[in-house]
């Protein structure tokens, strides 16, 4: 079939497909309710017997082992709450190694012999669970013939339930371990790494002279870039459909230069999206906050407020969730692939991360003037040792396919790690590592010139978008996610190797013996900043010169996923992950098992996809076009095709070759053989089918173009 411009028109008349959940008009204050749809301390408070209560908060707030025997009481209440709610079933949810949630639905309801059924959820139903878990992928550690994993109830993130037009659905958020004990999923080392991170920074708390803190939660609030686009253009497109991302299209004229889009008003269907996807998000407590056009056309952004680490990750694979099913009902489709365009900027996460006391106090904000804050120049001193050392580490902790196509693709950090502080800061650790210059910069504020408006506070890290790790005022933000990732393993790898470096700095501060604690701080932080301010850079990320200059510092540049993954198993991390108990030697090699394969089978399905279209889309509509210029007779045509087709021939019967594994090849040998051999070939076959996109005739080409998906709203 041909395509016409029709189907743009069609593609602008949207409507809702299906019916929206419950009333929309959010105009109506009672339609908006936060957490309405959460098991939340409050409904606990008002539901569980008093003594239930204050045990299991108990758990929540000081982290403290879970007392089983309140499991019973409190599976009674959230399945009474549940049933009132109109739930029916109930799933474990957890995130196994694929990144992606997990669930599997039970009943609430059991027969009970005289034709009837009745609600039953027991405690160990709550606690545990064994789902057949035989297909997730564990890397070698559970073999099928044991096929035994579990889930494990994890209290501190709260149950909520799920609502589908046809029915409910009580979630409860779980750990996957297998029989063995062994981490199977994300959020397991996210909890490890949060318990040794508390522990490293209580000491080192104690020592900074602070006696009333009793637990320090680790901070994350993510940024999330994502598309939006017709689902027509969508299902139209099979490597859209299979892939994520569209392995062929030619940059169409008009891109984001016009810098139109970012910051833009929100088109009416995307608003209307939005509102409901944050109104969904709010019922199910992810505390939904800023929303704004991106750079991109059709690109935008959703940022919650932060929460502790585990809640915050849990909510960002229900945000993934949510934004991905409420979109098909506005005739969307989100997509979450690193880089769905190519030659347009791709979607990254921004995790905002820092470190809190129970007591309220933000380990990383400086307060107005940084140099007298010791904690928090002890704090920071910390992390940039961290990152300096375990700078591979966190390379690979964001590691995939679709990373490949972004980072360092001149929108996106490159991928060496580096951290910028801002100027202001640079001065005070500056000073202090070198006793020269002052280190005691009073707050600045900005001035506006006019006096109607008042003066603001001067952020003590002025802006810098092209650093992969900047200090943001009270804040560090990692920017090297990818807009697909959870956020679990790159926290995890964040909190552990912080934890290490606490830990480090308090030793060498517990050896200065117990005289002047600043004093003793500044030289402590002074000899920590020296020996690792070469991962400091204020200048600009994007800049090819900074390559050299990094390579100079002896900064790692892993580019691609198959440099990055072997950082995994190096050395030094397998030391600290192993000193923290986050992840065993056994949980390292599965990890890296998991993603090695992933970017094997990753890189073999785009390949096998663009071979697929490009021999039984793109080739005929060459053909076919090539066919109209011969019969027109005017040679030109014929000239400029003939070329282009017979290079495409030539490409993808490379494809074709590279698509047949060698004998005898696997693990990080197959990914390093993927990216050099197939996705190369691919890239060929793009390059000869992107020229032909732009002359071979409108009504025969195959595919919806850049100009159509990315344009129409
Ligand atoms: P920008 O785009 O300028 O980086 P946004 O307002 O879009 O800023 O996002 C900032 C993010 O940082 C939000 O998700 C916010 O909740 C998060 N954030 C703020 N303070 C902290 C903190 N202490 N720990 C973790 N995240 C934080
Ligand atoms: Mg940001």
């Amino acid at each position: 079939m041909t395509r016409t411009r029709t189907q743009n028109v069609s593609a602008t008349r949207w409507s809702l497909s299906g019916e929206a959940l419950g009333p929309v008009d959010l105009t109506e204050a009672t339609n908006v309710s936060f957490g309405s749809n959460v098991f939340s301390p409050a409904v606990q408070a008002e539901r569980l017997p008093k003594e239930v209560f204050e045990k299991l908060q108990l758990t929540l707030e000081k982290g403290e082992a879970l007392d089983t025997s309140l499991a019973d009481a409190v599976a009674e209440a959230m399945k009474e709450w549940a049933l009132e709610k109109g739930a029916t079933h109930y799933t474990h949810v957890f995130q196994p190694l694929t990144g992606l949630t997990a669930e599997k639905h039970d009943s609430f309801f059991e027969p009970v012999g005289d034709g009837t059924a009745l609600a039953e959820f027991s405690g160990k139903e709550l606690i545990q669970g064994e789902p057949d878990a035989s297909s997730f992928p564990t890397g070698g550690i559970r073999e099928t013939f044991e096929a035994r994993g579990y889930t494990a109830w994890d209290p501190t993130s709260p149950a909520f339930i799920l609502e589908n037009p046809n029915g409910a659905l009580l979630c409860i958020p779980t750990a996957f371990v297998s029989w063995t004990g062994e981490a199977l999923d994300h959020k397991i080392p996210l909890l490890r790494s949060m318990d040794a991170l508390s522990r490293a920074a209580i000491r080192a708390l104690r020592l900074l002279g602070d006696q009333t803190a009793e637990r320090v939660f680790t901070t994350v609030g993510p940024e999330q870039e994502y598309f939006l686009i017709d689902e027509q253009y969508f299902f139209e497109r099979p490597d859209l459909v299979t892939t994520g991302r569209t392995l062929f299209g030619a940059k169409p004229p008009k891109g984001h230069e016009l810098d139109d889009h970012y910051f833009g008003s929100i088109p009416e269907r995307i608003l209307a999206c939005m509102l409901e996807t944050e109104r969904e998000l709010q019922k199910l407590g992810v505390p939904v906050k800023t929303r704004h056009n991106e750079v991109a056309p059709n690109q935008y952004e959703i940022a919650p407020v932060f929460e502790n680490s585990n809640v915050g990750s849990d909510h960002q694979q229900l945000a993934m969730q949510v934004m991905q099913s409420v979109a098909r009902r506005y005739g969307l489709v989100c997509l979450l692939h690193e880089k769905p365009f190519a030659g347009v900027n791709g979607s990254g996460k921004h995790n905002n991360w820092s470190m809190s006391t129970d007591t309220g106090s933000n380990l990383l904000d400086p307060g107005e003037t940084p140099a007298e804050n010791t904690s928090f120049l002890f704090f920071c001193a910390a992390v940039i040792q961290a990152v300096n050392k375990h700078q591979g580490l966190l390379r690979a902790s964001v590691a995939n396919l679709g990373q490949d196509h972004r980072l360092g693709a001149n929108e996106a950090p490159p991928a060496i790690l580096s951290i910028f502080l801002g100027a202001e800061l640079e001065k005070v650790f500056e000073a202090i590592s070198t006793g020269e210059g002052d280190p005691h910069t009073p707050g600045s504020y900005l001035e506006l010139g006019a006096s109607v408006l008042p003066p603001l506070p001067m952020h003590g890290g002025d802006r810098n978008r092209t650093s992969p790790f900047a200090f943001t005022g009270n804040k560090f933000e990692f920017r090297a996610l990818g807009s697909s990732m959870s956020l679990a393993f790159p926290n995890a790898v964040l909190n552990t190797i912080v934890a290490e470096a606490i830990d480090d700095l308090s030793d060498k501060l517990e050896a200065k013996g117990s005289g002047d604690v600043a004093a003793a701080v500044a030289e402590v932080v002074g000899e920590s900043y020296s020996a690792n301010k070469a991962i400091c850079f204020m200048g600009d990320n994007y800049d090819e010169a900074w390559h050299a200059e990094a390579e100079a510092r002896g900064l790692k540049n892993l580019r691609t996923t198959p440099d990055a993954l072997p950082e995994i198993l190096s050395g030094p991390t397998v030391e600290v992950f192993g000193k923290y108990k986050v992840l065993s030697e056994r949980e390292l090699s599965s990890r890296f098992e998991v993603w090695t394969e992933q970017y094997v089978i990753g890189a073999n399905i785009e390949a096998e996809t663009a071979e697929a279209i490009g021999k039984t889309m793109i080739l005929p509509a060459a053909l076919r076009y090539l066919a109209i210029g011969d019969d027109s007779g005017i040679s030109a045509v014929t000239e400029e095709v003939t070329p282009l087709v017979d290079e495409l021939v030539v490409a993808l019967k490379e494809l074709d070759e590279a698509n047949r594994y060698p004998e005898d090849v696997e693990g990080l040998e197959l990914a390093i053989y993927a990216r050099d051999n197939q996705l190369a070939a691919m890239d060929k076959v793009r390059e000869a089918a992107d020229r032909l996109e732009k002359v071979v005739a409108d009504d025969l080409w195959p595919l919806p173009k850049y100009s159509e998906i990315l344009f129409i709203k």
